[in-house]
């Protein structure tokens, strides 16, 4: 595959763009794989980039029902950041953010990372304590965060009214070396890296069942028939509990719609991402100008990929308080996911009850920015059975209550 460089796009400008070949291969299905990856989202893409890169895995297909990056990959918000409270999410979180800083060298791939830095406010004095707990866990961590009074606040995000009459802005923590990417260029430039190590990625092609033998798995059913294998991830999100019961095992999910909207694009006026989880709203500017908005989740269980009017007007209004100027602001567009959410708020990275299955999901509302870390991780567990970056994530852990609780770094923000 041609090498991206500043070399090869003038020596295409030369040539009116000709010489371009395609960024991934569209082929037939092979009768078997070594391994299949169910999803071909960002967790399911960055496993077999990993499977491939660090333990030689190439025979391997990615099986997509729709086209690749179309599901939260392509609608999530894309926030990074790695400050959770506990040991075991901050050491995978961290790696994964680590990853990012290189992820564009790494894959030859511009996935637009940039590190503009995270605030998450404290508008309670509960807030306050929780945040101040979670820098000095981040300080034992070696996750670099600090909490930041309201001056400091004001100063780096200027459109901030910080003296509201409900929730006033009494600091926040600050992850400076947080921030966000181009979520789809993230699975392009996956895709792309794993289609040129001679993966298979079949877009249009659900997997309708799991073929079982003696307790192992032997193969899946999909739309395009029958595919041998002799490992296999399963890597679907909101759809998670639907490809489980196909392989006959229960996960301790719910599926819930997660919205998003942007405004029409607008001078640049906020170089930072504020997420605000008293209030349930945050705000960043994409590129293009837009702000791009979200909220937590709707109070139902749904597969629609949309989600309900009056939430939309609960995210606007609770960020009007904060930010009076998106009062003024018209919305472009919105769009909906369904995310995968666990009761500790955590992901599942697991065996399964059945032999050489293994299993991603329950990122709920904040997998993008693990993207990298869980697809290294997840590819070692494949690979070598264990991860040490998995090991506190298997589904073990709801049958003898050893919870990573990270519902107040999860469980509403991203
Ligand atoms: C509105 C919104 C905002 C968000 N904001 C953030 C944020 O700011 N930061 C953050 O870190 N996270 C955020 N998230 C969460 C994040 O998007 C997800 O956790 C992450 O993208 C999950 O990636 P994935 O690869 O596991 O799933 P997906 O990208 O959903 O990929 C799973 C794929 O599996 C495919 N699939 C399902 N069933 C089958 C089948 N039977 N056969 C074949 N293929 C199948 C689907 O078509 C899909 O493409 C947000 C999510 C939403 C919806």
């Amino acid at each position: 595959m041609k090498r991206y460089s500043v070399f090869a796009v003038a020596r295409e400008a030369m040539r009116q763009h000709s010489g371009w070949g395609r960024a991934w291969s569209n082929p037939e299905p092979k009768k078997s794989y070594d391994v299949i990856i169910i999803g071909a989202g960002g967790h399911g893409l960055a496993t077999a980039y990993y499977l491939g890169k660090n333990f030689g895995i190439t025979n391997l297909a990615v099986i997509e029902k729709g086209w690749l990056g179309g599901g939260n990959t392509g609608r999530n918000t894309t926030i990074i950041r790695s400050n959770y409270l506990q040991d075991a999410s901050a050491a995978l979180y961290e790696k994964s953010r680590s990853l990012y800083e290189n992820l564009s060298q790494d894959l030859n791939y511009n996935v637009m990372f940039s590190p503009r830095g995270v605030m998450m406010l404290a508008q309670t004095q509960h807030e306050i304590r929780g945040y101040q707990r979670t820098a000095h866990a981040n300080s034992l961590q070696g996750v670099s965060t600090e909490f930041i009074g309201p001056s400091r606040v004001k100063e780096l995000c200027p459109i901030m009214n910080i003296d509201g009459p409900r929730y006033p802005v009494l600091g926040a923590l600050w992850q400076p070396r947080g921030g966000s990417a181009r979520h789809d260029a993230v699975a392009w430039g996956y895709a792309r890296a794993c289609s040129d190590m001679g993966m298979d990625i079949l877009q249009q092609t659900e997997v309708t069942g799991i073929r079982q033998k003696n307790g192992n798995v032997v193969g899946v059913d999909t739309t395009r028939g029958k595919i041998a294998c002799k490992k296999l991830g399963m890597v679907v999100a909101g759809h998670a509990s639907v490809v489980a019961e196909m392989a006959g095992f229960k996960l301790p999910l719910e599926s819930v719609p997660l919205q998003a909207l942007v405004s029409e694009p607008i001078k640049p006026c906020m170089d930072v991402v504020v997420m605000a989880n008293t209030v349930h709203g945050y705000m960043s500017q994409s590129d293009k100008g837009e702000m791009v908005i979200g909220g937590g989740t709707d109070g139902y269980n749904a597969y629609t990929q949309r989600g309900s009017f009056h939430h939309l007007e609960e995210t606007v209004r609770a960020l009007i308080e904060t930010f009076p100027m998106v009062s003024r602001l018209k919305m472009l567009r919105h769009w909906g996911g369904i995310v995968d959410v666990t009761g500790d708020r955590s992901p599942i990275l697991s065996k399964t009850p059945l032999g050489n299955t293994f299993i991603n999901c329950g990122w709920g509302t904040g997998g993008f920015k693990a993207i990298p870390g869980s697809g290294w991780g997840f590819a070692e567990l494949m690979a070598n059975g264990e991860s040490p970056l998995t090991a506190e994530f298997g589904l073990d852990r709801f049958r003898v209550g050893r919870f990573i609780d990270e519902s107040v770094a999860a469980g509403v923000a991203h």
